[in-house]
Parts: structure tokens; C-alpha cells; sequence
């Protein structure tokens, strides 16, 4: 999956160290810096980032020549620093049980497939999980996470189209806390008529959890399409603004992916990114590793 992840990155990379190797073994002088800047910009890794390796090879090394190499190597240590931050898997620590993990996002992000990797990852930690089907806009998104469910092997709680999602959040705490539920994911819908009614959907959902346990949702896992690229950015802004949002898994990260994107959210909101999707299947949810994915961009 190692080569798979090299896929997601591949266009971020290619930008940088296209536009790095263009320089040569450059003075850098005022118009260097500006032209590695505008590169890591193209490259989707976002202004501020940009501007502080900008800033970082500034430092001391004025009058130097630089090689391509030794820029890289620069431009990686940043990255690292800023994805560092924020990587921070999951933690299943709720007491008393279940913790509940809302997932949210637009159709079309990866959520239902997030979902069931998530509950297959923490099924092969030995814990019970239960989904609950709280996107009942769409018929076919509460047949899909049955599906799912089935495949992976845990209970899910499900009610009819157009039902009450939050009836069926509520009805899905109960029966999970009566049998011993570690982990309870709650599907949402990703889109409604409009963005109000789904962020007033989101908040039924919040309230309805908070009277049965103050602390739920213990998490609001926000899932993001890498290969949206800066549309990526404006979910995080919009969800995060009404929802909550307590981390971020990105998906997609195997395919034409402008992974660069990642480290502009970091730096931009620092939410934590709890895993990174690799693929389509249920063992395709990996932990997120700053080191390997800096490495792999510069
Ligand atoms: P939802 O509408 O947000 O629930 O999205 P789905 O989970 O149904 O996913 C939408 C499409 O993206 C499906 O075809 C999935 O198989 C695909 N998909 C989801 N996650 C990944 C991923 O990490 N990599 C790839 N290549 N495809 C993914």
C-alpha cells in the first residue's frame, strides 16, 4: 500500500520536484525563493506552509547554493512538522460504553466505505462495534452500510427512507449500551434539500445523543475526498463551522489525489486526521504517518 499512497501524493510531488529541478543549483536570492514558494503553493500545500519552508530556507542559507536535494530535504522536515501535529489515531477510551463516532461529510466523500473500515480496524482490536444508519435521505445509503455491516461482520440499526435519523441514532445508543457496544458508528446523510436542513439534521442527531450520554458523540470524524483538492478545504470550513468536527480521515489517497491538501488542512484548521483511505476495501484504512507521507511529497 506503500505504492498505492506514492499514487495519491503523485501529483503534489511531481509539481514540487518538477518546479524544484527546474532551479538547479540556485542562488537563493529573493526571485528563487519566491519561485520555490509559488511551487509549493501549486503544489497544493497551502500559503502558510509555503511561506514558512520559504521563511525556513531564508535562515542562513541566503548566500548559499542550494542543491535540489538539499531544498527537499527542507521542504520534508516541514512537512513533517506540520503533519506531526495532528496525526492522532482514534482513541476508543469512552466510559462508560458505547463511544459514539459520528461521520459526517458530503456523498460521494468515502463515508459509508470510511465507516466500515473503521468498524473492521477496530473489530480486529477486539472491539464490539455497532453502526447505526442515520442517513435516511437516500434509500440506497441505508442498503449500502447493511451491506457493509454484513461483510464486516457487526450489528447495524437501520429504519425506513425518510425516517427519522435521529429516532434511530437514539433507538441505536440503547440497544448498544444493553448489549456492551464499545464503539457505535453513526452513518449521516451528505446531503439534504439544502445545507441548512442537513446541519440542522446534524444538530437533532447532537442533541439527541447528548441527553442520552453528555459526552456523545465523543468524536465527529469528518470525511474528506483528497482528490477534490482545494473543495476539500472548504468542507472542513463549512463543517466544521456547524458541526463540530473533532478529526478529519481523508480517503482516496491511492488514486489521482492532490494529497498536498492534507498538509494545508493541517496547518490551516489542526484538527487531528485520524487515518488516511487507501482504497476501496475494508483493510484499506491506514494509520496516518507524517514521517512516510513527507517523505513521499518532497
Ligand atoms: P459516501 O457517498 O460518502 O458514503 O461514499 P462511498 O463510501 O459510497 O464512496 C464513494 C466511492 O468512493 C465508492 O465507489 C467507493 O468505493 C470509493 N472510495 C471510498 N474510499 C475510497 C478510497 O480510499 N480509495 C478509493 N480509490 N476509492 C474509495
Amino acid at each position: 500500500w506503500h505504492d498505492k499512497l506514492l499514487g495519491g501524493f503523485k501529483r503534489t510531488s511531481d509539481r514540487l520536484i518538477g518546479n524544484l529541478a527546474g532551479l538547479g543549483a540556485a542562488r537563493l536570492d529573493t526571485a528563487t525563493l519566491d519561485d520555490i514558494e509559488e511551487a509549493l503553493i501549486a503544489s497544493d500545500l497551502g500559503p502558510q506552509t509555503a511561506a514558512r519552508i520559504r521563511a525556513r530556507l531564508a535562515e542562513g542559507s541566503f548566500e548559499r547554493n542550494m542543491e535540489e536535494l538539499g531544498i527537499r530535504l527542507i521542504v520534508a522536515e516541514e512537512i513533517e512538522k506540520v503533519l506531526a501535529k495532528v496525526a492522532k489515531p482514534l482513541e476508543i477510551e469512552a466510559f462508560p460504553r458505547p463511544q459514539v463516532i459520528l461521520v459526517i461529510g458530503v456523498n460521494g466523500s468515502g463515508k459509508t466505505t470510511t465507516i466500515a473500515k473503521l468498524a473492521h480496524l477496530l473489530m480486529e482490536q477486539d472491539y464490539a462495534v455497532m453502526l447505526a444508519a442515520g442517513d435516511t435521505f437516500r434509500a440506497a445509503a441505508i442498503g449500502q452500510l447493511a451491506t457493509w455491516a454484513e461483510r464486516v461482520g457487526v450489528p447495524i440499526i437501520s429504519g425506513k427512507e425518510g425516517g427519522d435519523a435521529a429516532g434511530i441514532v437514539y433507538e441505536a445508543v440503547k440497544q448498544a449500551t444493553a448489549i456492551g457496544t464499545d464503539v457505535l458508528i453513526v452513518d449521516t446523510a451528505g446531503r439534504l434539500q439544502n445545507k441548512r436542513e442537513l446541519m440542522d439534521e446534524l444538530s437533532k442527531i447532537r442533541r439527541v445523543l447528548g441527553r442520552l450520554n453528555p459526552a456523545a458523540p465523543h468524536d465527529v470524524v469528518l470525511v474528506l475526498d483528497a482528490t477534490t483538492g482545494q473543495n476539500a478545504l472548504s468542507q472542513i470550513e463549512v463543517f466544521s463551522k456547524d458541526a463540530g468536527v473533532t478529526g478529519l480521515v481523508m480517503t482516496k489517497l491511492d488514486g489521482t489525489a492532490r494529497g498536498g491538501v492534507l498538509v494545508a488542512a493541517a496547518e490551516k484548521y489542526g484538527l487531528p486526521i485520524h487515518a488516511i483511505g487507501v482504497g476501496e476495501q475494508m483493510g484499506d484504512l491506514r494509520p496516518f504517518d507524517p514521517n512516510e507521507v513527507a517523505r513521499i511529497i518532497a
